[in-house]
């Protein structure tokens, strides 16, 4: 075996998995195809991780990537190929540069990522009045009017949560029922500062040379187009988990998320899940962040149980 453990992924999770892997004095490569911080080096302000009650998403990411090197944990910027079970224990990580490494044991800390809408403006404005967490931006609209765009259970919750904040949401779904459970939808039909819009689509996102101030939207049943005033867009129309390298006899949910217990461990021996691509409920860095630890934890227990297997 090359490694005690590997990481597969270098966000917050992953990075804090390094950290306590590290600590535990197990031989440990992080593999990161990107940026060391992941979906966190792009947002703009994070003031919801304790400790630090306005940070940049990218300077929190070099905090996160520097007290994990503290620990000299080792680190490559390499794509992960494929994943594959050894036969008695252990997994094999090959990259796309042909670079194969063993270890016991494996953390994929992956991520996933938002689905885009894919229109005029929204990849121009992003962090510029788009976003898709209200978690993270909502403070910034305080008092202003904001769409939400979709209609299943984040995107109604989302719009609940910035109803307490912003004066108007507009919730854009483009059918006429909602996909979101009854009890969600029960609330977002009473809330006064919601107004639905059905069978509407946006088709584009406007911005005044700054930040977004408008938005093209298109009834879907008569193509009617009409023009929205506001100061944000959220977008919840589905969430992807970066999976296509999970391998396949690992168990997810139907919308390809990973299924854990609650020590990430998957359904095969030595081999976690954590963070965005967890089937968890907050997708959030400080969940990503305990995931990690958790993960990291057990493995330690795992390698102390297993070692001498494929030595
Ligand atoms: P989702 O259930 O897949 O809903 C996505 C929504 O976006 C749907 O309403 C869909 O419309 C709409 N949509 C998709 N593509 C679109 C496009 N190109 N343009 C406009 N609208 C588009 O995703 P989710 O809300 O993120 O939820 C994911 C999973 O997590 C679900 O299983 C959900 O139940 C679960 N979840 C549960 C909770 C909770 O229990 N509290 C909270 C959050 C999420 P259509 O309806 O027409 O397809």
């Amino acid at each position: 075996m090359d490694y005690d453990l590997i990481i597969i992924g270098g966000g917050p999770g992953g990075l804090t998995a390094g950290i306590y892997a590290m600590r535990a004095t197990l031989k440990t490569l992080l593999i990161e195809k990107g940026a060391f911080g992941g979906q966190m080096t792009m947002t703009d302000m994070v003031e919801n991780y304790p400790g630090f009650d306005n940070i940049n998403g990218f300077d929190l990411s070099q905090k996160f990537y520097e007290h994990a090197k503290k620990f000299d944990l080792e680190t490559i910027q390499e794509e992960v190929k494929t994943v594959n079970p050894l036969n008695l224990s252990g997994y094999e990580v090959s990259l796309t540069n042909g670079t194969k490494y063993k270890a016991h044991t494996l953390i994929l800390a992956c991520g996933g990522r938002s689905r885009n809408l894919e229109i005029p403006g929204e990849s121009e404005l992003y962090g510029r009045g788009v976003s898709y967490c209200a978690t993270c931006d909502g403070f910034f609209y305080r008092n202003k009017t904001v769409a939400v765009v979709g209609g299943g259970d984040t995107a109604v919750e989302e719009a609940l949560y910035l109803s307490k904040l912003a004066k108007k949401v507009y919730l854009l779904h483009r059918r006429d029922e909602l996909r979101a459970g009854a009890i969600l939808q029960k609330r977002i039909k009473s809330d006064p500062k919601i107004e639905i819009l059905w069978n509407s689509i946006p088709i584009e996102i406007k911005d005044n040379g700054q930040s977004v101030n408008g938005l093209i939207l298109k009834n879907t049943k008569t193509d009617q187009q009409q023009h929205i005033e506001l100061d944000g867009v959220f977008i919840f129309v589905g969430y992807i988990p970066n999976n296509t390298i999970v391998p396949h006899d690992v168990k997810r949910t139907e919308d390809g998320y990973i299924i854990t217990d609650h020590r990430c461990r998957t359904n095969k021996n030595g081999l976690y899940a954590i963070g965005d691509l967890r089937n968890n409920y907050a997708k959030q860095i400080v969940i990503a962040a305990a995931d990690g630890c958790v993960a990291a934890l057990d493995a330690a227990q795992y390698i102390e149980e297993h070692k001498n297997k494929n030595e």
